[in-house]
Order: C-alpha cells, then sequence, then structure tokens
C-alpha cells in the first residue's frame, strides 16, 4: 500500500531495522551516509536498494532537509553501488518512487539500482 510522503519519519520502519541491524538484510555497501542492500523481491536480475543512514522518509524529504555533505555522500555511494554491481555497461537504472502516485511502500528514502538485463523504455 503505498505511504503518504510527507508524514512524519517513522523510526520503526522497515529499512530502519535493517539499517540497526535489527532485521536481516543481505547488505552490500556502507559508509557513514548510505547503505546497500538486495531487494527481498528483485525485479531485475540485480536489484539493490540505496538508502540515507539519515532520517528521511522521501526523496523529496531529503532533497530539501538533507545537508550537503549528506546529499553529496548518498549521490556518491549511489554510483559507487551501481558501478560495483558491475553495471556501468551495458547500463542500468536508478528510481525513487516518491509518495502515493509514485508508488512509495516503504517510508525510508531508497534509490533502486536495477541491472542485470534490457530494461525497456519503463519498469513497472
Ligand atoms: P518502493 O515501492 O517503496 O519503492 O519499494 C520498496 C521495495 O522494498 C520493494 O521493492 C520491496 O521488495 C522491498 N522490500 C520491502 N521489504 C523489504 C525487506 O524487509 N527487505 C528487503 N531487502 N527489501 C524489502
Amino acid at each position: 500500500m503505498p505511504i503518504d510522503a510527507t508524514q512524519p519519519y517513522d523510526p520503526n520502519n522497515v529499512f530502519a531495522k535493517i539499517l540497526r541491524g535489527e532485521i536481516p538484510s543481505s547488505r552490500v555497501y556502507e559508509d557513514e551516509y548510505a547503505i546497500a542492500f538486495h531487494d527481498i523481491a528483485p525485479a531485475a536480475p540485480t536489484h539493490i536498494l540505496v538508502i540515507p543512514t539519515g532520517p528521511y522518509v522521501s526523496w523529496d524529504d531529503f532533497s530539501a532537509k538533507a545537508s550537503d555533505a549528506e546529499i553529496a555522500g548518498f549521490v556518491r555511494a549511489v554510483g559507487i553501488v551501481a558501478r560495483e554491481a558491475g553495471a556501468v555497461e551495458p547500463g542500468y537504472r536508478l528510481l525513487a518512487n516518491v509518495g502515493r502516485h509514485g508508488g512509495q511502500e516503504v517510508p525510508h528514502l531508497h534509490v533502486h539500482v536495477f541491472a542485470g538485463q534490457p530494461l525497456g523504455p519503463m519498469l513497472a
């Protein structure tokens, strides 16, 4: 069920628990600004989620409120993860769903990294 992206940050959302190590995940990257782990229901041969370590509900929230260092660190981490997935060539797709119309289900910002097959004009 898509979320209302204007809600206050919920520290008990599933990705907050993954960040704190309270529930398991298949982690592929971590630094001060971001962690990345495999999506539990992959929609492509490679499907990784990159999340900021700070408490941001969505891309909208993050881009408005995060510090320049957090934004730079997170964007850099997404690039590292995509490269480490070996997906620079022939390419990959980044996606951040936001709110009800965006189809966002988990209320902690996450960027999907899809790779490993031709992805077509849109990934449903
Ligand atoms: P959204 O629709 O919010 O952009 O995407 C949420 C993503 O999180 C979905 O692709 C879903 O499969 C993934 N997901 C939901 N719960 C978990 C979980 O507990 N662990 C992992 N690794 N992924 C999850």
